[in-house]
């Protein structure tokens, strides 16, 4: 999280070009769409159309494209032709999802371009491709509901880059020969731990992820095929009860949230996370105690996929279950983040 005094000193930077600032913090230029490095030669933007990030992946997934002038994806000095090459064909198609036999097309090595892009950006290129194809599917869920109404209008026939990036994540909204369809509202949420996505109908929350969580599009996927729903951007009661919620949670001034919930899973799943949300804020349990919580002391690896399963980040606290040898575990939204949650509910007490 980049307070405001940070703002203002990384403003500063920006506009004395200062050069110790590499590296330090990414600007994005709201009217331009770009994002790039403290020296960047263009003009310097007004200070309330810059949005800061402390690395280039967090701008990538805010939908900022990298500058074509000072190039914040790559080394000032040292730019390898095979990472300018990569760079290059994501924004030819930024929406594209890249597999290994697309290196090959392109006469590159996977394994080379992992490597080589993990040492410039510290993200691999599929990572990189990854962020930057969210990023634009995420902007219009950012917008909020501003863009869809257009379309809606338009009757969504009217394409464009970012309604085609929206749909390979979100599925295609609905036309307007199917507008009976069921629709699910997605919005997007800035927290201290970084941006997160919520999923909700008018009655509950069905999803609850952070933005750069791996896997995030299959669960979208999979949301969307057992809801038989169209996802577009935009806000429901639950969306603006869990918004608030969040706050709250961060502020350390709530320990648990009311928001309703939809869980779908499977009856063992739904037993695993209810037994989940029975932990008390502050407290963790092994995997061992889940599964003998509820009953199936064998069943522990199964109790583990189930949480792994979770879609509600934080609301089902699944942060809460480490390994038994008092090792943090495993988490989808990263292990600092759970590292983070557990400290602040255990500061909380
Ligand atoms: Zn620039």
């Amino acid at each position: 999280m980049i307070t405001d005094g940070q703002k203002q000193e990384f403003y500063q930077a920006l506009l004395d070009k200062d050069a110790n600032s590499e590296g330090v913090f990414f600007v994005g230029v709201k009217t331009t769409g770009v994002f790039c490095r403290p020296t960047c030669p263009a003009r310097k933007p007004k200070f309330e159309n810059c949005e800061f990030y402390k690395t280039a992946q967090e701008a990538l997934l805010a939908s900022f494209m990298p500058c074509m002038r000072c190039r914040p994806l790559s080394h000032p000095n040292q730019v390898s032709d095979l990472v300018r090459r990569l760079v290059d064909a994501v924004e030819a198609d930024p929406s594209k999802r890249w597999k290994t036999c697309d290196f090959e097309e392109l006469s590159v090595d996977s394994s080379t371009a992992r490597r080589q892009f993990k040492k410039r950006f510290g993200m691999t290129f599929v990572e990189y491709a990854r962020a930057r194809r969210m990023g634009l599917a995420m902007k219009q869920i950012r917008a909020g509901d501003a863009v869809i109404d257009a379309q809606l209008n338009t009757g969504y026939e009217s394409s464009s880059g970012f309604r085609d990036a929206f749909s390979k994540i979100m599925g295609a909204p609905p036309t307007k020969f199917e507008q009976h369809r069921t629709i699910l509202k997605a919005s997007w949420i800035d927290t201290k731990l970084g941006p997160m996505i919520a999923i909700a109908d008018e009655a509950g929350l069905y999803l609850l992820e952070f933005v750069d969580r791996r896997g995030l599009e299959r669960e979208v996927e999979r949301l969307r095929l057992k809801t038989k729903a169209a996802i577009i951007p935009g806000v429901t009661d639950p969306i603006k009860s869990i918004t608030l919620e969040l706050e709250s949670y961060f502020e350390g001034k709530i320990k648990e949230f009311n928001t309703p919930l939809h869980l779908l899973g499977s009856p063992f799943q739904k037993l695993v996370w209810d037994e989940l949300m029975r932990i008390p804020y502050g407290q963790t349990r092994s995997y061992m105690a889940q599964a003998e919580a509820i009953g199936k002391a064998k069943a522990y690896r199964a109790v583990a996929n189930a949480n792994g399963a979770n879609q509600l980040a934080i609301v089902i606290p699944c942060h809460r279950i480490i390994n038994s040898n008092g090792d943090l575990g495993g988490y989808g939204g990263g292990i600092t983040r759970k590292q983070w949650l557990i400290e602040h509910e255990k500061q909380g007490l």
